[in-house]
């Protein structure tokens, strides 16, 4: 008998590419093209750091760098209002982390 635990590998699966749809309750999902210029802009009305006052540190448009106010989980839409521009630091303290 074999003892050596096998070796597993995971890999990621490719994020499928989603279009932009309007669900029934309203919500604007965006696919992942839109969404990545929607990151670009809140990004440039941010100016390039994070969107906490007081909080002074350079976002480079990471996905970790965009919170959605309303989370998407809780009917939240991809909407610029509705994305705020964090570091990591406040990303995670949104989160509870
Ligand atoms: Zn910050």
């Amino acid at each position: 008998m074999n003892c050596k635990p096998k070796s597993r590998t995971f890999s990621r699966p490719r994020p499928k590419p989603r279009k932009s749809h309007v669900t029934k309750s309203g919500r604007i999902i965006l696919g992942r093209k839109e969404y990545r210029e929607l990151c670009a802009l809140a990004l440039e009305r941010a100016g390039g750091y994070c969107e906490t006052p007081g909080c002074r540190v350079r976002v480079f448009g990471r996905p970790e760098n965009f919170h959605h106010i309303r989370h998407r989980s809780l009917g939240g839409s991809d909407s610029l209002d509705n994305i705020r521009v964090l570091c990591l630091e406040h990303h995670n303290r949104e989160h509870g982390r």
